[in-house]
């Protein structure tokens, strides 16, 4: 029995990485500090796992930025544009893989960064391949070769991991038609055979290939791919031995194709999908290893190690213990690293705590596994063992998890809780006579400019230099500024601007039951960008308002309509680490009902508009199409029960900021929302169309104003647009707004291109009367 890990965070224990990386874009460290920096850490993450006793240590799991970007550069698949960048003496490799990832604007050169999009369903992002029909590939970087070789030199034969190649044209995207990405197979396989007989050359034993897409819909000619490529690889190195990993789902209908391919070690995810063990032991050839995936690489919970034990006992029985190696279930960059570093005592109770493992616990646990499956448990192993089922144990009677009422409430929740009075016809109708809004109303999505000056006050207030008082008087007047400005400038709908926010999930998880807090959590989301997401660890309800006080005090200020701001629970859950010994979609009631009450505590206080923002139920979706309604009927359900609670009158929107409605708007529906705003501007309404094909009845705000960029869009444009929206959707349901909060632009662009939206506004209602006919 071996151990190994797919990959270990490599931020850096204190986020070194995105430090130095940061002050060597803005040019204030050497490229020598930078790439000491990272030689560092993968030196302190090898060692750590050299201590630990893990067999197989991976090496080439340290990036600059991203994994598949190094992958693109090791293959060479560098698109025209940079060409310039690349031959230019005094630019370094790592200035042309960072011109890739973050563009380019110097030397008289503007050159736009590729894309970037999630990794499977992780909060990673990835830099997108661009594929062309005829793509050459060649090894460029050889990064791959130098990190197995310093892997050498600190006396560790590591494992480099590195991206399969089925898996590394499947994440690409075509930049034109007429061809299949698939197709560049033959092309890319011996730049893949080149990096082996290097690592072959300096006594690699070992090798991963991640293919996550066996765990995903494959289509034939995928699947024969994966069987050509394979066989060709194995051809040529009959000696390597090679682990293909999957992860984040189970293989599913593509099994027989993974345990045929020949390789000589499969890693399944049995925390993603645990049943599909006593399948893969049925048809595992006799030449074929396995890879159990038992240790949550992507949560902060303890291994259940009884359970765990379980599945190794199985496995060993079926196959032998030989064949059998232990592992987390995916790369541990999905996990924060270590536990140790957490002594707030405050946000993090000790009782809590023990229920946790972050990256390097989890090493230990990978080790202490095999040490107790293997029968050769020393005092340490048994004293872990002990040690774990007592936070097992306690984890599933303590009464800081287990609230009674919360449950019985969940139990007690009915269809009918999920329903609004009246459709939205009836609805519509009873709002307008309250709310007397004019054709094209205008609104914003709900921050405005999270200033230094207000970043300065949140932090002196953490700290104690500014009492709460301060603190309070200080946003009161940044709010009321705020309000006064939307008034000036004739905004509709005002928003109070989120100032006491720091973030829109942290805000509310602070003040609900069932959250904690890390000091040092951090995950990497993109690049040098982490976040830090919240604990769910218990039953959450909300023991005292949380967003009245703010609405209510910034309606005080103004006879407009102030519109209250609230988070929607799939998004706080999806934006958290969440329970594991209760399913997700209950977890996400408990939020809904709290966010319900909230909902309904702003209705009382007399907000009449009351938003819910569910930027992430679509990233939610599971990999798998086949699950996909099952999520989305929970997931819609409990945005229903957070904004069923209030009368016909009070008008309920939602928010949503990506692009590709067309697979779920349906399901967007169904979520019944008064009127949604979308993110639109980029791609220039096209993305109403799914709308407007669906003939979406409610009211929708299509974002005119791109807010990811410091441009300000003129009045001109933005009618253009909202003439291409009143193309496909009648002008009486149409909204106007920008395509998402302000948080992150300065107040100067903000001022002028809201004025121009409003604008924009008035411009297109003269087009129209009050029926939203044409007027001319
Ligand atoms: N109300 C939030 C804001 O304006 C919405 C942010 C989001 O959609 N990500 O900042
Ligand atoms: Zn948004």
């Amino acid at each position: 029995m071996q151990t190994h890990l797919l990959g270990y965070p490599r931020i850096g224990s204190n986020r070194e990485l995105k430090k130095v990386c940061e002050q060597y874009w803005s040019g204030k460290a050497t490229l020598n500090e930078l790439l000491e920096t990272g030689k560092n850490i993968s030196l302190q993450n090898w060692k750590l796992q050299q201590a630990a006793r893990i067999d197989l240590v991976p090496c080439n799991d340290f990036s600059y930025y991203d994994q598949v970007l190094d992958m693109t550069l090791s293959v060479g698949a560098i698109p025209e544009r940079y060409k310039e960048i690349a031959s230019r003496a005094s630019n370094s490799e790592l200035d042309l893989y960072f011109a890739m990832a973050r563009g380019y604007q110097k030397d008289g050169l503007d050159i736009t960064a590729m894309e970037m999009t999630k990794w499977f369903d992780t909060n990673y992002h990835y830099i997108v391949p661009e594929f062309h029909k005829n793509q050459q590939f060649r090894l460029f970087s050889k990064k791959i070769i130098s990190e197995f070789v310093s892997a050498k030199q600190a006396g560790i034969n590591a494992k480099p991991v590195i991206i399969g190649p089925l898996t590394y044209l499947l994440l690409g995207k075509e930049k034109e038609e007429g061809f299949d990405k698939l197709d560049l197979a033959q092309n890319l396989l011996p730049v893949y055979l080149q990096i082996l007989k290097e690592l072959e050359n300096h006594g690699a034993e070992y090798i991963q290939f991640d293919e996550p897409f066996l765990a995903l819909d494959l289509n034939e000619k995928a699947k024969e791919t994966y069987q050509f490529i394979y066989t060709e690889i194995r051809k040529q190195f009959p000696n390597l031995k090679f682990i293909v990993t999957t992860y984040f789902d189970g293989l599913q209908d593509n099994l027989s194709l993974a345990a045929s391919l020949p390789v000589d070690v499969l890693h399944i995810d049995l925390v993603r999908c645990p049943e599909q063990l006593d399948e893969v032991l049925n048809v595992i050839p006799q030449t074929l290893s396995l890879s159990l995936g038992i240790i949550d690489g992507r949560n902060i919970w303890k291994n259940d190690f009884e359970r765990s034990l379980g599945f190794i006992e199985k496995a060993v029985y079926a196959i032998g213990s030989e064949r059998i190696f232990i592992a987390p279930s995916c790369s541990l960059l999905h996990s924060p690293y270590d536990l140790d570093l957490e002594t707030n005592e405050k946000t993090l109770s000790p009782e809590i705590k023990q229920w946790m493992a972050f990256a390097k616990q989890k090493v230990d646990e990978v080790v202490a596994l095999k040490k107790l499956a293997s029968g050769k448990a020393d005092y340490q192993a048994l004293q872990q063992y002990a040690e774990n089922k007592k936070a097992v144990e306690t984890r599933k009677t303590s009464a800081l998890i287990h609230n009674q009422d919360v449950k019985d409430r969940v139990d007690v929740t009915t269809e009918d809780d999920a329903k609004r009075n009246s459709p939205f016809s009836i609805r519509k109708e009873e709002q307008q006579k309250i709310l007397q809004l004019p054709l094209f109303p205008t609104t914003t999505i709900g921050s405005f400019p999270q200033t230094k000056e207000v970043r300065a006050w949140r932090s002196k207030f953490k700290k104690g230099e500014l009492t709460a008082e301060q603190y309070d008087d200080l946003l009161k007047k940044e709010t009321e500024r705020t309000i006064r400005w939307q008034e000036e400038i004739g905004i509709d709908v005002l928003v109070h601007g989120e100032f006491e926010r720091n973030d829109m999930v942290e805000y509310f998880g602070e003040q609900l039951s069932g959250f904690a807090f890390t000091q040092n959590g951090w995950v990497q989301s993109y690049g040098s960008r982490c976040v830090k997401p919240p604990v769910i660890y218990g039953d959450v309800h909300r023991p005292h308002p949380m967003t009245v006080y703010w609405s209510q005090y910034a309606q005080s200020l103004t006879q407009k309509w102030v519109k209250g701001m609230l988070t929607g629970p799939v998004t706080i859950l999806q934006w958290s680490f969440v329970r594991d010994d209760q399913p997700r979609s209950l977890t996400c009631k408990q939020i809904a009902l709290a966010i319900r009450d909230e909902v309904n505590d702003l209705e009382k206080a007399g907000i009449r508009i009351i938003q819910i923002d569910e930027p992430a139920i679509r990233e939610g979706l599971p990999l798998r199409r086949s699950e996909w309604q099952q999520y989305l009927k929970w997931a819609v359900e409990a945005f229903r029960i957070s904004s069923s609670g209030v009368e016909d009158a009070t008008q309920i929107h939602t928010h949503m900021c990506y692009s590709e409605f067309n697979d779920i708007i349906q399901n967007i529906a169904d979520m019944d929302a008064d009127v949604i705003t979308i993110e639109c501007s980029r791609s220039q309404m096209e993305l109403l169309n799914a709308f407007a094909d669906f003939k979406y009845p409610n009211e929708i705000g299509p974002g005119v104003y791109d807010i990811h960029s410091p441009r300000v869009p003129s009045k001109e444009e933005m009618v253009e647009l909202l003439k291409k929206a009143q193309a496909v959707i009648p002008a009486q349901q149409l909204w106007v707004n920008p395509d998402c909060g302000l948080k992150t632009r300065h107040w100067d662009e903000t001022e002028k291109a809201l004025i121009a939206m409003v604008e924009a506004s008035k411009e297109a209602a003269k087009i129209f009367d009050k029926e939203g006919n044409l007027v001319k």
